[in-house]
């Protein structure tokens, strides 16, 4: 069999799509596993999962879900927050734009929705950080609102079924899960046909034989081929070095509001500079760092390299340690400068990177 031309992709027809429904319901009903989420689906729970579930995996969402609801277990807590206190929860798992719009979101739900979440897949949709995806996904999951739900999994379920081996307009996975939805089980088909392709039709080794869809399945039909996608480009990991300079006074620390790398973390930073090229010494780039800062040039003590991974920049950072405690400091007054507790920084340093470096320096 071949693959066929979206052109003569056919919608499934109604009695299909309610044959499919049953089957992938009752396997759902069977086999789902067992996520903190889905007890209680609220629509701030299945929210925040959502949002964690972004890029990331479900191994590692769980414990950070869990301690999130711990923090903040509803909007009101959520929106009162600080940034600091929102991002120190979200610090190891990436992305950070997702934790600082969930907290703008928070935000807006308490002042314009009386701090409910809106009900209308328009008004979820307005939020920031609330993709097409994510709002449909809440519609139905948590309201239980018959929606096309079209995420990754549930975009191979589709090009799988029909056997699609060219490029499709994304429309074409939205008609089709418009098609099928459920108007009594909305929320369960939801989950069901995304569980079926993270569990079942798995990206590199589809489980046909265990797959409740499987006597509708058009590559399952035409040979196990057309169910294996073709190997995915690894993606370019990019390396960065950088200076991290930690200076002490009198028990304080020097933090810096501006950020100095977007992609890392937080509010606060240490001072950083990127070493653009090999021909920037770091121990030159850490001093004049510190006199921008200081106003006074001082000596530095190079302590051990920090290596950290974020998305796909490789980060080696040196890290440079003084204590200033002798000098009169007069930091500017500019308000982007602040003398921090040491035993306090951790909570307005929220970057693994800095907290290794933080530790690399303070040791002794
Ligand atoms: Fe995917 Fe195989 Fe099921 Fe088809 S039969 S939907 S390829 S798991």
């Amino acid at each position: 069999m071949n693959g066929l031309d979206f052109k003569v992709i056919r919608i499934w027809g109604e009695k299909k799509n309610r044959e499919f429904q049953d089957l992938v319901l009752d396997w759902y009903r069977q086999n789902q596993r067992r996520l903190p989420w889905r007890r209680q689906p609220t629509p701030y729970r299945v929210w925040i999962s959502e949002v964690m579930l972004q890029q990331t995996q479900v191994k590692t969402v769980v414990p950070y879900f869990h301690r999130f609801l711990r923090c903040f277990p509803d909007i009101a807590t959520l929106a009162a927050a600080s940034e600091e206190e929102v991002m120190a929860l979200w610090a190891g798992l990436g992305y950070y734009s997702r934790a600082r719009n969930l907290h703008r979101a928070a935000m807006i739900m308490a002042r314009e929705f009386g701090g409910d979440f809106p009900c209308t897949l328009e008004e979820i949709e307005g939020l920031p950080g609330i993709g097409r995806y994510t709002a449909a996904a809440i519609h139905s999951i948590a309201f239980n609102c018959p929606q096309p739900v079209v995420d990754g999994n549930v975009r191979r379920v589709i090009t799988r079924l029909h056997a699609i081996t060219t490029k499709v307009p994304e429309d074409y996975f939205w008609r089709q899960a418009q098609a099928w939805q459920h108007n009594k089980y909305s929320s369960d088909f939801a989950q069901a046909v995304m569980e079926l392709g993270a569990l079942v039709c798995k990206p590199a080794a589809p489980l046909c034989s265990a797959c409740p869809a499987q006597s509708l399945c058009r590559s399952y039909a035409g040979g196990i081929q057309f169910c294996v996608p073709a190997p995915r480009l690894k993606r370019v990991l990019e390396n960065v070095d950088l200076v991290v300079v930690v200076l002490e006074w009198r028990g304080k620390l020097i933090l810096l509001k501006k950020r100095a790398i977007n992609y890392v973390p937080g509010e606060w930073s240490l001072p950083t500079k990127i070493l653009s090229t090999k021909n920037i010494k770091p121990e030159k780039a850490a001093k004049a760092l510190a006199q921008t800062i200081l106003g006074i040039s001082i000596p530095l003590v190079e302590k051990v390299a920090v290596r950290h991974s974020i998305t796909h920049h490789r980060i080696r950072a040196r890290v440079f340690y003084a204590d200033v405690g002798e000098y009169q400091i007069k930091l500017p007054a500019y308000g982007n400068i602040c003398l921090a507790e040491k035993s306090g920084s951790g909570r307005l340093i929220t970057s693994s990177l800095y907290k290794k470096a933080l530790c690399s320096a303070l040791r002794g």
